[in-house]
């Protein structure tokens, strides 16, 4: 029988800032059973207290970012709430010529880079929070964020709400059990795809072989 696979496919999640995207995208991330690579992306952010270096980030200065900008390592970036972040190619481009996944945790001025340079293997999914309410009381509590931050990031998030309609799935995160079904329900679906799979035709050839053979 032939093998059936597939190809990989990058899985974008935008938001704004506090409604459960980061949550979200780690705990699938970091469950094995999904078998999914979390894109760790390079900013010239501050740390904030519970960040780990490399993990969350990498946290570089200006610098070494425009140096990564010149040199095409960056395969899209973007400028948010005054800092810079961006997504280091070469992982991408490691775990898609493997035939697996990719989750990234990144703005709308990013997917946009992403959508037009890889089109079909990229699947996007926009997290909305249930409340403008809510989303001020999960930054606040997060305490992690001087005020004037919040402040801006809360500007900030009407902006970004808006780009809702380019993405092909939304879900509204009122309760992260909820939320977290409905993003594994969208990764099975999209790893069943048709479109995105090798080796079926011989499948089939030899179902149908084998159809006859005992016809
Ligand atoms: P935060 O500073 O709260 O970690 O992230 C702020 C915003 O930057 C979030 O909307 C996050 O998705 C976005 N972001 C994080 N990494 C990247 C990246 O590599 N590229 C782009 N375009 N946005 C990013």
């Amino acid at each position: 029988m032939a093998t059936i696979g597939r190809r990989g496919f990058i899985l974008i999640l935008s938001s704004p800032s506090g409604a459960g995207k980061t949550t979200l995208t780690r705990a699938v991330a970091g469950d094995p059973a999904w078998g999914l690579d979390l894109s760790i992306s390079v900013t010239t952010r501050q740390r904030r207290p519970s960040e780990i270096d490399g993990r969350h980030y990498n946290f570089i200065d200006r610098e070494a970012f425009d140096a990564l900008r010149a040199r095409d390592d960056l395969l899209e970036w973007a400028e948010v709430h005054g800092n810079f972040y961006g997504t280091p190619r070469r992982p991408v481009e490691r775990v898609l010529a493997e035939g697996r996944d990719m989750i990234f945790d990144i703005d709308y001025q990013g997917t946009r880079q992403v959508r037009g340079k890889l089109s079909e293997d990229v699947v996007t999914i926009f997290i909305l929070p249930p409340s403008m309410a809510e989303l001020r009381s999960r930054l606040e509590r997060r305490a992690e964020d001087s005020p004037e931050t919040i402040e801006k990031r809360l500007a900030n998030a009407r902006v970004e709400i808006q780009r809702w309609n380019e993405y092909d799935y939304v879900i509204v995160n009122d309760d992260l059990q909820n939320a977290f079904d409905a993003l594994k329900g969208i990764l099975t679906a999209e790893r069943l795809k048709r479109t995105r799979r090798t080796g079926l035709t011989g499948f089939v050839d030899g179902l149908l072989t084998e159809a006859e053979g005992s016809g």
